[in-house]
């Protein structure tokens, strides 16, 4: 007897396309693309504007010797990269469909 989950023909929560292997309550590939096209926009802008903030923050707040210097691009590209990282997770779970 084949199982329910595996061998069933599932639609996908958005487009309601019937894809074989697909999970209920999930994305095709299809979609899931798309949604993670449209979260990777929106944390780019995210973290652009905490990344600016940062910047600002580095140029008002730290001295201006080379070694802060050094380290405040260092801030800034890490909050950079870990806020598009934390924002996409965010809006991918959070988007709506
Ligand atoms: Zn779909």
């Amino acid at each position: 007897m084949p199982s329910l989950a595996g061998s069933s023909e599932v639609p996908c929560v958005r487009c309601s396309t019937r894809v074989p292997g697909l999970a209920w309550g999930e994305y095709c590939v299809t979609c899931l693309a798309e949604r993670r096209r449209r979260a990777t926009r929106m944390a780019r802008r995210i973290s652009q504007g905490a990344g600016l903030l940062v910047v600002a923050w580095v140029f008002l707040a730290l001295p201006s010797t080379i070694v802060a210097r050094t380290w405040g691009a260092v801030i800034v590209v890490a909050t950079y990269l870990l806020t598009r990282q934390i924002a996409i997770k965010l809006i991918m779970e959070f988007l709506p469909k």
